[in-house]
């Protein structure tokens, strides 16, 4: 039998999201299913089933993992402050409860299976808080010294707003930037990094400060652990290196 490699078709774990405003409804935004089908990988939606138990969803989470060969943590609500040691102020969005449990248990089961993730936006905030970081719950309002950069934009989401300045020496730059520097990225985010998570670095922030990526520290060496606060989904057309990180994360997925 062929290695996932040689058949290039690695299978990779898409989380679902919750609408709130559709009773009963688990939703994708497709932007994500092509983004990995054009890196000739196969995008699994992995939707979240009813269990309340934590205990439950970590066993369940280590059964999916096992079968799969990456996971894609994807955009969406805000994440419960509780679950980084915070109370919710009232300028945390809203998020659910099973969303957020469901996907800090496949995030534990990809990283001890040492298989890679990828966490944009929401997923990278995610990634942050399952390995051990914090939030920002609202950037604006817990940075009120600060003139914070177009971090909620208007234009469409195929479009840049604002840098992203990579730390030289990051997985990121050698995926991204070879030549180091910044690249400009779209943002569609309130909460963002606070502290970074033990073992993780941050490997790219906006010039006002706010961080914009985070990855596991050692790279691609340690195993393949990303997290985007931009959406490369949405720019993958347009936009070089919002193509080369899905391919960056397809190339680990199937070796
Ligand atoms: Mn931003």
């Amino acid at each position: 039998m062929k290695s996932k490699r040689e058949a290039g078709y690695p299978i990779v774990g898409v989380t679902a999201n919750i609408d709130d405003n559709k009773v009963d409804t688990q939703t994708i935004y497709s932007s994500y299913v092509d983004a990995i089908y054009h890196t000739r990988s196969i995008p699994l939606v992995l939707p979240m089933p009813d269990i309340t138990l934590q205990d439950s969803y970590s066993a369940f989470a280590e059964r999916i993992i096992s079968g799969l060969d990456g996971l894609l943590l994807t955009g969406g609500d805000d994440v419960d402050a509780s679950l980084y040691g915070e109370e919710n102020f009232t300028f945390n969005g809203s998020f659910t409860e099973e969303r957020d449990l469901f996907e800090m248990e496949l995030c534990r089961a990809a990283d001890a299976q040492k298989k890679p993730i990828l966490g944009i936006c929401r997923g990278a905030q995610l990634l942050n808080v399952a390995m051990g970081g914090t939030l920002f719950q609202d950037i604006t309002k817990q940075n009120p010294k600060k003139t914070l950069l177009m971090h909620a934009q208007k234009s469409p989401s195929y479009s840049g707003v604002h840098d992203a300045l990579i730390e030289p020496g990051s997985h990121i730059e050698r995926l991204l930037v070879p030549s180091g520097g910044k690249i400009l990225v779209n943002s569609f985010h309130h909460q963002a990094v606070k502290d970074v998570a033990p073992g993780f670095i941050a490997s790219a922030a906006a010039s006002d400060g706010i961080i914009e990526a985070i990855e596991k520290e050692g790279g691609g060496s340690r195993g393949f652990a990303i997290g985007v606060q931009w959406h490369p989904e949405r720019m993958r057309r347009r936009h070089k290196h919002a193509e080369r990180i899905f391919a960056a994360f397809a190339e680990a997925c199937g070796s």
